[in-house]
């Protein structure tokens, strides 16, 4: 590691310098390679000088039971670490042992990236909710939670072909991806009225600041605000949920943006993809005999057939499934094909229910201004090509005051146009993720993904057609 930090590789010939090298892990994995206190320690905050305390529930002191044993970090004000400060161990309750990450050129406090998928989704998202559902001092009604869960369920055929599972009703163990989908999409959605105006309000600072970091668009611009809402839901959730409610995850929330700031929005640090790769390598075992030499050579493998087949990749989009079923604006006169699907880069669009609302126009001449569409269909005339459907006539602010929707591309969507209309492709920007209000008449609008392409050069890439 230390050869590579400092005389890089030789990559095909080409020699690769290794400038920052971080390390992406869960908390116990991230105090046993930095010989640090474990997540359970009273000084074991990363990354400041906080000490922990006991805590105990209201009902552990009602029923005079033996404590869970938990340690709670309330205070949200302490020092911060520095590479110096923990090379030099001026807080010597804070480690457990010498380091060999230490002999390497690393800041050994700022390049131990917070992982989000572990501290925001399983950790602080989970304490949430299972604090606002399941706790039994601090839980909303059994109607409450019933109606959210039926919510869930309500929301569930919207949810669109990119999230890795679709909506169900809360239970306590649920997956990451699912926290991840919850406090990005669906949550603002599903509490609507369920949940005290406070309450509801200090779900929505933790929504709007995880929304900020996790989007590459908005988290430079919002950084310094994501990080105030941040605190804020901390020292709140103390409030509305005693100190029980700031455990480590919950706290470690106030550094999260401070690694926002190093290495970007929150799924460029976080062990996703690792995580992902976990079932890759798995299902390249097929026998119990020498498991690692049958991952590398079957890595070896697919190294070489990608390099291969990815040639063909296209950078613009692809359209699929022809069709003659319509609808459309006037009368084809045979040289226009009609198309059910639409294939973007880093998403689909498609003309069914969960994938159909997607498109957005920005800044564009035809449609001054913003747009939610609903599709229903793709048509290719000549060389150009459309997309045919209805828009939203009402596109207004979803959240109470003093939050904006709309700064942050999500909208309350209403009176959806009786008129079918068509739009250049090329004005599509982003995915959105449309689902209905419960006991509204209207829908609630997200984007999900955002076209990487370069809007101009995309008039001029040559399409590729199934
Ligand atoms: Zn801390």
């Amino acid at each position: 590691m230390r050869d590579l930090i400092s005389k890089g590789f030789d990559h095909d010939g080409v020699s690769i310098k290794v400038r920052r090298c971080s390390f992406v892990c869960d908390a116990p994995a991230r105090a046993f390679i930095s010989g640090t206190k474990y997540h359970t320690g009273k000084n074991s905050c990363s990354r400041c000088t906080v000490v922990g305390e006991n805590a105990i529930t209201p009902k552990e002191m009602r029923l005079q039971v033996r404590p869970k044993g938990r340690i709670v970090y309330p205070s949200t004000t302490c020092a911060l670490r520095t590479d110096e400060s923990f090379r030099e161990r001026f807080d010597p309750e804070h480690h457990n042992s010498y380091s060999c990450l230490e002999e390497l050129e690393i800041d050994m406090v700022l390049d131990l990236p917070l992982d989000p998928m572990h501290v925001v989704d399983e950790g602080a998202c989970h304490k949430y909710f299972v604090t606002i559902l399941f706790d039994s001092d601090y839980k909303i009604s059994p109607y409450h939670v019933k109606r959210v869960n039926e919510n869930m369920s309500l929301v569930s055929p919207y949810s669109p072909c990119e999230v890795a599972r679709k909506t169900r009703p809360f239970t306590a163990k649920m997956k990451c991806t699912e926290w991840r989908q919850i406090r990005l999409y669906t949550g603002p959605v599903v509490l609507i009225n369920h949940l005290s105006p406070d309450r509801y309000a200090h779900f929505l600072t933790f929504h709007v600041a995880t929304k900020i970091l996790s989007s590459p668009r908005f988290y430079r611009k919002y950084i310094n605000y994501a990080k105030e809402l941040l605190l804020t839901f901390v020292r709140n959730g103390v409030i509305l949920y005693g100190n029980t409610f700031c455990v480590y995850n919950i706290h470690n929330l106030i550094h999260i943006a401070n690694d926002c700031e190093n290495f970007g929005p929150m799924q460029s640090f976080s062990a996703y993809p690792f995580e992902n790769h976990l079932g890759v390598i798995k299902r390249l075992s097929r026998k119990s005999e020498k498991p690692l030499q049958q991952v590398v050579k079957r890595l070896a493998e697919l190294d070489h057939t990608q390099k291969i087949y990815n040639v063909s990749e296209t950078e613009g989009f692809v359209f699929k499934f022809e069709h003659n079923d319509g609808p459309v604006l006037k009368k084809l006169n045979g040289d226009e094909k009609q198309y059910r699907q639409v294939n973007f880069k880093n998403f689909v669009l498609c003309a069914t229910k969960r994938d159909n609302c997607a498109a957005k126009g920005d800044n564009c001449e035809l449609l001054e201004g913003n747009l939610v569409v609903i599709i229903e269909n793709f048509i290719e005339i000549g060389s150009k090509q459309f997309i045919i459907g209805r828009a939203f006539e009402s596109l207004t602010n979803l959240y109470p005051e003093p939050f904006y929707s709309p700064g942050l591309d999500i909208y309350k969507c209403e009176n959806l146009s009786g008129t079918l209309q068509q739009w250049p492709i090329e004005k599509v920007l982003f995915k959105v993720y449309l689902m209905p209000i419960p006991n509204f008449s209207s829908f609630c609008s997200l984007s999900i993904r955002r076209h990487v392409a370069n809007l101009n050069k995309l008039a001029t890439v040559k399409l590729t057609k199934v």
